[in-house]
């Protein structure tokens, strides 16, 4: 078998095999945030649709280098900049710490290098100036120097290789400034906007004089400068693939000759209560606003990867509640597996619990075919239907349901759900994982309540369950009152220890 994957370049499926000889190292390139508001649920299907590549690709056994760039100077950064009287980096820092914050509560891993764009303008003047020198870019009288497709085409090159366009439209030597236009306006576009006085103080010297970058240079310069000029993956939405992507591939080709990238794959666009999202209807969501309505941030993560990264997603909140209840019977099941495997987990040690074998090879083969998360998560849900059914009949042995709890935890270094809490490290071994999701199944109220419980209130929950099963009842009690002193309750139920904040 092996990984498939659709490449927007052939607009077919195709084997993916990395340029690396070894075969093992692959640079994955992800369009990253432009920091002038707080991301929403659309831009968040494509970062976590991202992360699922990424964490696919790592458990197949790739070396991967996930590079996502900040953009911090583009068009409409700067007049947020100058609408709210402040500095270009106050301003976009609090919208790239928030984020990274949300990223990490939606269970991504943080990318290896996310470098912004401000601090990479040495690097796209480079590009800029391999171009005018190439003769493919030019400085016009109004001081800002544009990319002409006529001259890059002449060179023998394609532009419009992920869309088709209509060049009998275009008109010779019609420019286009702005970062964002539709293919209707074809025309050359900016590399290097010359200063004009509603940039304030957003702008840098160059070669041709002060100005500042376009927005699709920038991606071109800090995606060459971490990965190299030709590298393996550039993920992205589909609204990105023009002019955005077919601009990223026509300045960097146009500047090394070479091919810049091997495979590019576009994310679906996402509905929200079957309407494009928009401010007016009431339906543009934000992860904090979700969160707000009481939903948790796993439960979002989920709901953004049930469905095939290319199909069009009609995001709702019913959607998030049938997450709720998908996510519930997983969580219901570990913890009954937890519970028959508990009193063998102190001797794991020399036993065989590696993961079914048979499990992971249906979720393998589902996911080698493009990603078909869908029917991985159909393999997911028989087999956690048919441990419930043993569970139920008590035929389950506690080697049986480590083996389970082994299983699940392969899976989900794809998934990314991690029922687990913030545990101190010396705690996270494997025992410690399988107590841990009997942590996180203990019906903590929110994903921002279980973000918040403190280690030391962790570690203080795993000593006080420890002396319960030693069956010191005094310490255990001391625990307690200890826990209650900080300002948590522990509350004993026939499912287990529940933490509750007082
Ligand atoms: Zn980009």
């Amino acid at each position: 078998m092996g990984l498939k994957l659709f490449n927007t370049l052939s607009r077919s499926i195709q084997d993916f095999a990395p340029l690396d000889p070894a075969g093992k190292r692959v640079g994955m390139y992800c369009c990253g945030p432009t920091v002038y508001d707080f991301a929403h649920i659309g831009n968040w299907r494509s970062f976590v649709f991202a992360d699922l590549v990424r964490r696919y690709l790592e458990f197949c056994g790739y070396d991967v280098k996930h590079v996502m760039n900040i953009t911090d100077v583009e068009d409409k950064i700067i007049r947020r900049v100058r609408e709210t009287k402040t500095t270009l980096r106050d301003f976009t820092s609090q919208y790239e710490t928030a984020f990274l914050d949300d990223l990490k509560a939606l269970g991504c891993h943080a990318p290896h290098v996310t470098p912004r764009a401000t601090e990479h303008i040495p690097e796209i003047i480079a590009i800029i100036e391999k171009l005018v020198a190439r003769g493919i870019a030019y400085q016009a009288a109004d001081g800002s120097v544009y990319f002409s497709i006529e001259k890059y085409r002449g060179c023998g090159c394609t532009y419009g290789r992920l869309v088709k366009l209509n060049f009998d439209e275009m008109r010779t030597g019609e420019r286009v400034a702005s970062d964002e236009y539709e293919k209707e306006s074809l025309a050359d576009f900016a590399l290097w906007k010359a200063r004009v006085p509603e940039d304030g103080e957003v702008f840098w010297p160059s070669p041709w004089g002060e100005g500042r970058p376009g927005w699709h240079i920038e991606c071109s310069a800090m995606s060459m400068k971490v990965l190299g000029e030709s590298f393996d993956l550039h993920l992205g939405g589909e609204d990105l693939m023009f002019p955005h992507h077919e601009d990223e591939i026509a300045q960097s080709e146009g500047a090394t000759g070479k091919p810049f990238v091997k495979h590019w794959l576009h994310g679906a666009f996402l509905l929200v209560e079957g309407k494009k999202m928009s401010k007016s209807l009431g339906n543009f969501f934000t992860l904090r606003d979700l969160l707000a309505k009481g939903y948790r941030a796993r439960e979002v993560r989920y709901l953004l990867i049930s469905a095939s990264y290319r199909e069009t997603f009609n995001f709702t909140l019913k959607g998030l509640d049938a997450a709720k209840s998908a996510l519930g019977r997983i969580e219901e099941c570990l913890q009954k597996l937890i519970e028959i495997a508990e009193p063998m987990l102190k001797s794991t040690t020399g036993m065989d619990v590696s993961p079914a074998t048979l499990i992971l090879r249906q979720f393998t083969d589902a996911l080698d075919e493009d990603l078909n998360i869908s029917r991985a998560w159909a393999v997911v849900f028989d087999w956690i239907r048919d441990l419930n059914r043993a569970l139920a009949q008590g035929r389950l042995s506690p080697q049986e349901a480590i083996v389970a709890i082994s299983t699940w935890k392969k899976l989900d270094e794809v998934l990314g759900l991690g029922f687990r809490p913030k545990a101190p490290a010396r705690l996270v071994d494997d025992t410690a994982y399988v107590r841990g999701i009997g942590l996180a199944g203990t019906g903590m109220p929110s994903v921002q309540g279980e973000e918040n419980v403190p280690d030391e209130i962790i570690e203080l929950l795993q000593m006080r369950m420890d002396a319960r099963k030693v069956k010191d009842f005094k310490r255990s009690d001391e625990i307690r009152d200890q826990l209650k002193s900080k300002g948590w309750v522990i509350e004993d139920s026939p499912k287990g220890p529940k933490l509750k904040k007082l």
